[in-house]
């Protein structure tokens, strides 16, 4: 999402509500002066400190995207499915080097992407799809779990979501947390579990069948015949996470490989942040990343927020800010400054966040909101904020630094690539899904 750099916000705004009636109202005229003042957040109380990152550059990149498209019938009774599409790439600085980062080939990007990409794609249907003995809530519950294990990444991200979720990393697999069964008796709820390392099997309460897939609680957005776009949504963040994490797992699985981890970057398009009901899996991942660090294999994973309220203050905070410059907001500035509440109650992210956020300004001509995960509690960080807790973060931003897009502003080059991949827009085209979804919607 590009957007100018340094831009002035101009000092003068014609009126556009001065000849409303209610303008009348005194309070309401001072609501309006106040809408129509220029912005002035300037200068705000970040603290913002020289950083000049020295670590050693990683060799080996992998970037994961995702995207998602509701496609609607437009005839009564409007029926609707979403495709979902996530790609994960793997490119190293040689191949990086060699391909022009301002006008690249596209035949050499095919050719760099079909030996190092893997993707994804599943389609959830949202409203008035009919299965035979199945509703939408059921049916959408069997197609997450069946693409968690798509075959054509050989059930590699089933594996990765059992290895999160159980913790077998640790080598003492824990139970799952409990979790509302999809399943209801007279109405009322009740929590339930699987055995260890099950990925589907009866409910020890109401016996029906549940999947692994139910913790995540898509089914609390559902109803029997809809489901809401906040499903989509989240599985593609989920998949994302869970493609990276399969990387990560890899290697990590076989000893003599984790050496090569220590070299490897992992990057996401959006934040380190798993929301709501899904959070379930946000502990277990800081919990292996903690182990992992521990251990003394840092891995190195960075988020990039496009847009979002935390992208939109920066742009507000960072036009003075000299080169090479970063500052790591604390629950307080975040609360005050940011979200614009109290900074009383929970810290900022503790359930639903395995990052930390940082601005970071390398130079004159970008800047970034990152988010990395962090060596000690999230609710401790987050109250005072220490760049030696940032897990890796003098080679990421080493790293980062010669990946700057030359081509799209505040961009890094892989997670282009991996947009390039992942977004339906380009591949296949909406036009395309929207003929076969008819076609597939009057077959039914
Ligand atoms: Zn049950």
């Amino acid at each position: 999402m590009p957007y100018p750099a340094g831009r002035n916000l101009p000092g003068e705004y014609a009126s556009k509500l001065g000849h409303l009636e209610v303008l009348k109202s005194p309070l309401v005229r001072q609501v309006i002066e106040n809408f129509e003042q220029p912005d002035e957040v300037g200068n705000t109380s970040a603290s913002w400190q020289p950083y000049t990152s020295t670590g050693e550059p990683l060799d080996i990149i992998f970037a994961v995207d995702g995207s998602w498209q509701p496609i609607s019938d437009e005839r009564p009774p409007f029926k609707q499915v979403a495709f979902v599409k996530t790609a994960l790439i793997r490119v190293n600085q040689i191949e990086l080097n060699q391909i022009d980062k301002y006008e690249p080939h596209p035949l050499a990007l095919r050719d760099l992407m079909s030996k190092t990409a893997i993707y994804h794609a599943t389609a959830l249907p949202l409203r008035h799809i009919y299965f035979k003995g199945s509703s939408v809530y059921d049916a959408v519950r069997r197609i997450v779990f069946e693409s968690f294990k798509d075959d054509s990444l050989e059930g590699e991200v089933m594996e990765t979501f059992k290895w999160l979720a159980y913790e077998k990393w640790s080598g003492s697999p824990r139970q799952l947390p409990e979790f509302e069964c999809p399943h209801e008796i007279n109405g009322e709820t009740h929590k339930t579990t699987l055995d260890i390392d099950a990925e589907e099997g009866e409910c020890r309460i109401c016996g029906n069948q549940i999947f692994i897939t139910d913790m995540l609680g898509f089914h609390l957005e559902m109803s029997e015949n809809a489901a809401s776009e906040s499903v989509p949504a989240a599985y593609m963040n989920i998949h994302e996470t869970l493609l990276l994490f399969t990387g990560i797992r890899i290697y990590w699985e076989d000893k003599n490989k984790r050496e090569i981890l220590k070299q490897c970057l992992f990057m996401k398009d959006g934040p380190l942040q798993i929301r709501a009901q899904y959070s379930k899996l946000v502990n277990p991942i800081r919990r292996f990343l903690q182990h992992a660090h521990s251990e003394g294999y840092p891995i190195h994973i960075v988020g990039q927020e496009k847009t979002g309220i935390f992208v939109d203050h920066l742009n507000l905070i960072a036009k003075d800010v000299p080169d090479d410059h970063l500052f790591i907001p604390d629950h307080k500035y975040i609360c005050e400054q940011i979200q614009g509440r109290p900074a009383s109650g929970a810290a900022y992210g503790k359930d639903t966040n395995y990052g930390a956020k940082i601005f970071w300004k390398p130079n004159r001509n970008s800047q970034f909101v990152l988010n990395v995960p962090v060596s000690s509690s999230m609710a401790e960080f987050i109250k005072n904020p220490d760049t030696n807790k940032l897990i890796g973060l003098d080679s990421i931003l080493t790293t980062l630094k010669m990946l700057i897009s030359a081509k799209h502003e505040n961009a890094f080059f892989p997670i282009e690539l991996a947009n390039s991949i992942a977004s339906l827009s380009t591949y296949p085209s909406v036009q395309v899904l929207q003929l076969f979804t008819e076609a597939a919607i009057k077959n039914r």
